[in-house]
């Protein structure tokens, strides 16, 4: 069977997440994969491409992961699901006691979710029902960041701040306080990313100082906001956040969901701050790409705060396939591998090679900045240079940079004009090389160079 007869089979039948299916027609490619090896997909004709954004950011050991794949198998013969309200089993006790022991200190506790929405909607949840369990009645409303992402579901996205995903459903969405990204691409030219986060956290402490009392949690993506552009901030803005969260009684909710299991060059993002977040949340990368599956830590005097003998104050939350065996069984294998491989270590390396072989692309003509902290490097494509102003949106260069990047085999979809790399952790160094020559030659034809 070759690709053509899959495509229409596909584009009579399946509508697509985050697609525009009209595209389909002629400007977006559908690229139907017929298998996947380590770094690579290949379609039913044999051509293969380097997948360079990890299917979407959740791939951390390539596709078809010997060591992956044989735990799955084992867990299959075993037991494949089980209700895990009054039941439990030893894949997720074992994860339990793994995730409590690597992940920033005092998360004592882990409820499991199975996406990253979902784990935002549990950990809003469960921070407003502790403020409630404690008589804070008036504790109802999250502050959120500029430019934040925290998933599509209604509760994620109202803590969202990327108008294309949220403006349609904005009469839905609860309202949240947003205030202005410590993101250091922001700054003016001779600001440090520091002195930047440092200048916007003023705002923050203000709107804290004010409203503490209505304020049940401030959610962030820490370092990183990812979908809003891959946008780079300071460690600084975390500190202050955590202090100020302490001074205030307010909960801070960490979302690594895209960030966690080594992408920001630690093993977490919280790390670089040197802080614990009241609620961590992770997903993504914690299967190794393979199963949906998320979690969502907290401390121990929250988790205490629910203990009670009301089955009301109890957090009468769930989903049908929490703590699916298979997938901690994934997500265990893939813990192994960072703790017999190096591979925080191996990652700084590539992350040198990856800096090294984007520098040329500093000095082109239709790039404005060029941004990289770890395994994550940005790209943002502008019309004029000199003064930074973005190409219209209806000019799309970002989806002809997409096309000719899969022209030449490699799978980099970005987010409007900002061409990221969040490549496998297996991928070698001149893999890496490759695929930046690649994007310099997809840069080139995108911009008209
Ligand atoms: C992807 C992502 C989510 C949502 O996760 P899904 O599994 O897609 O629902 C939430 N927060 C961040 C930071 C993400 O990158």
């Amino acid at each position: 069977m070759k690709n053509q007869h899959f495509i229409q089979r596909d584009l009579a039948s399946v509508w697509h997440p985050c697609t525009q299916m009209k595209d389909h027609e002629n400007q977006l490619p559908l690229i139907p994969i017929k298998r996947g090896e380590g770094i690579w997909l290949e379609d039913f004709e044999g051509r293969r491409y380097i997948d360079g954004i990890s299917s979407w950011w959740v791939n951390l050991f390539g596709h078809a992961n010997p060591r992956i794949n044989a735990a799955i198998i084992a867990q299959l013969q075993q037991l494949e699901h089980v209700i895990l309200a009054g039941f439990s089993h030893e894949p997720v006790i074992e994860l339990s006691e793994k995730l409590i022991a690597i992940t920033p200190k005092d998360l004592t506790r882990c409820f499991y979710a199975d996406n990253g929405s979902s784990a935002i909607e549990v950990a809003l949840k469960m921070s407003f029902h502790y403020w409630q369990n404690q008589g804070q009645l008036k504790k109802t409303r999250f502050i959120t960041l500029q430019h934040s992402y925290h998933g599509e579901t209604l509760g994620a996205l109202a803590v969202g701040d990327v108008a294309l995903y949220k403006k349609t459903y904005k009469p839905l969405l609860m309202e949240s306080f947003i205030v202005p990204s410590p993101a250091g691409c922001d700054a003016e030219s001779g600001e440090s990313y520091a002195d930047y986060a440092q200048r916007q956290f003023e705002i923050m402490a203000r709107l804290l100082a004010e409203k503490a009392e209505e304020i049940s949690a401030v959610i962030v993506e820490p370092l990183i906001q990812c979908a809003g552009g891959m946008r780079i901030y300071d460690p600084i803005y975390l500190c202050l956040l955590r202090q100020a969260c302490d001074h205030y009684g307010v909960h801070l909710i960490a979302d690594e969901i895209a960030v966690g299991f080594g992408r920001t060059g630690t093993l977490f993002a919280c790390e670089q701050a040197e802080i614990s977040p009241d609620f961590l949340c992770l997903s993504k990368g914690l299967t190794g790409g393979y199963l949906p599956l998320s979690v969502i830590l907290t401390r121990e005097n929250i988790y205490q705060a629910f203990y009670q003998n009301d089955e009301r104050l109890g957090f009468l939350h769930s989903h049908s396939y929490t703590g699916n065996p298979l997938a901690c069984q994934a997500a265990l294998a893939t813990l192994a591998i960072f703790e017999q491989d190096q591979v925080i270590e191996n990652n700084k390396n590539l992350a040198k090679t990856l800096q090294e072989a984007l520098t040329p692309l500093r000095d082109h003509p239709h790039v404005g900045d060029v941004r990289q902290l770890g395994m994550i490097a940005a790209v943002e494509l502008v019309a004029d240079k000199a003064r930074r102003v973005p190409y219209p949106a209806q000019e799309r260069r970002g989806l002809q940079f997409y096309r000719a990047a899969l022209d030449q085999g490699a799978l980099l979809r970005p987010l409007g004009n900002v061409i990221y790399f969040m490549p496998p952790y297996v991928i070698t160094a001149a893999q890496l090389q490759d695929l930046v020559t690649i994007a310099h030659r997809a840069i080139d034809i995108a911009t008209h160079v």
